[in-house]
């Protein structure tokens, strides 16, 4: 017997009552039962991007809501912005590099924050920049950019602002018109707690502008296509039916639960996995830790694949290590999506116990305890502060 745990940031886990969507029969997306559910998961979409922009769901993966920003926004030649943070802010520039695009890479260090003031003085030194692109929580890294200081600073010029929120959306907050963002990437697989394959993106005026005037090859990924079809209620080819319908529980659920609560959630998760990575003696990687994972730097000695390899393989823990340069170097848990306290208890015991079998001097159940402790004390408000009345004041310890 094999029980598994998934506490990689992407794919998460999903709840029972969306998988259970999944095995019902397959509906024609030309028809009218498709489409009510179509319109609505696009109605919950604008509620979680926090937006009154156009919204748009492709068949695809998250890099494709990335690559159709690009294709979209863009005519090679043009120049953009990327403000990288890590891998995936990487995979941006390569991206535009593919489409021909000049791009100004601006590139913090693995595990800092983008500064926001050195996009602003990239805009002013060349003001043929159409498009800033930049990411909301780096998965690679674990921080969590400012995303309202860019959306402040791209907002006083012409460029557009294209953030990608493929791990942050429905975990860590996102007001998009609010911090003036004009296209907001994300795929289904991560806080919106539903299987792999849809992409979607949020559009703003500002915005389609550049799509109607771009040059650059598309034809599956035409934002204009899409836009048109949805006033059918349809998408322009054949949707992945079974995870939009799947999809549409998932935003019920989040809807049912709130966003402010969602975001409280996570934040409260956030605190109780950084405590017990703490408490094991272990430093946290990213100087702003995000709230949707956390990232451990390695112990001198340990090898971090082989503590990724052996959860998986001998207690079915998944978690993540490192990409590209950080590979060995440091491991990511997830607390993203469909997760709640005993997930947090199940991947910090986990690690404890796998440090100690590596010979890490680690003492089994204190990164437990510090966890319990803060599972318990701090009350589930946006910032992990303690609620008043929480256990905190009967003198937990
Ligand atoms: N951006 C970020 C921040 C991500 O976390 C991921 C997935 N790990 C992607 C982009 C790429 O998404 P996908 O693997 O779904 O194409």
């Amino acid at each position: 017997m094999k029980k598994y745990y998934l506490i990689a940031p992407g794919p998460t886990p999903v709840p029972p009552e969306v998988s259970a969507q999944e095995g019902l029969p397959i509906l024609h997306h030309r028809t009218s039962e498709f489409g009510a559910i179509f319109t609505e998961v696009i109605e919950n979409l604008k509620y979680v991007f926090q937006t009154r922009n156009d919204v748009l769901i492709m068949t695809g993966s998250g890099t494709a809501s990335m690559e159709s920003a690009v294709a979209n926004l863009l005519s090679p030649g043009d120049a953009a912005l990327v403000a990288s943070t890590g891998w995936f802010g990487d995979r941006f520039a390569k991206i535009l590099d593919t489409y021909g695009i000049q791009t100004t890479l601006v590139r913090e260090d693995d595990g800092k924050s983008v500064v926001p003031a050195k996009i602003q003085e990239a805009l002013r030194s060349n003001p043929r920049i159409k498009v800033v692109f930049a990411t909301h929580t780096e998965t690679s890294t674990g921080v969590v950019n400012d995303i309202r200081a860019i959306g402040q600073i791209v907002a006083q010029t012409p460029a557009v602002l294209v953030v990608d929120s493929v791990s942050g959306l429905a975990g860590q907050d996102l007001p998009t018109d609010g911090w003036k963002v004009d296209v907001v990437c994300t795929g289904s697989q991560k806080g919106l707690m539903t299987a792999p394959g849809l992409a979607m993106v949020s559009v703003s005026a500002k915005a389609w502008p550049l799509v109607e005037a771009s040059k650059s090859p598309r034809f599956y990924f035409d934002w204009r296509k899409m836009r048109k079809s949805i006033a059918d209620k349809q998408t322009p080819f054949t949707p992945a039916v079974t995870i939009v319908v799947a999809l549409a529980e998932a935003l019920r659920q989040i809807k049912r639960e709130g966003l402010e609560n969602v975001f409280a959630r996570h934040a409260w998760l956030a605190q109780a996995t950084r405590a017990g990575a703490q408490a094991l003696g272990l430093q946290l990687f990213a100087q702003a830790p995000c709230n949707v994972l956390t990232s451990i730097r390695v112990p001198e000695g340990i090898n971090g694949k082989t503590i990724v390899k052996r959860l998986r393989e001998e207690y079915g823990v998944s978690i993540a290590g490192g990409q590209g340069e950080l590979d060995g170097k440091i491991i990511r848990l997830a607390h993203m999506g469909f997760m709640e306290r005993f997930d947090v208890v199940i991947a910090i015991s986990a690690l404890e116990m796998m440090l100690c079998e590596l010979g890490a001097p680690v003492e089994l159940g204190k990164g437990v305890a510090a966890v319990q402790r803060v599972l318990l004390t701090q009350g589930k408000t946006a910032g992990g502060s303690a609620a008043a009345g929480s256990p905190a004041a009967a003198g937990v310890r």
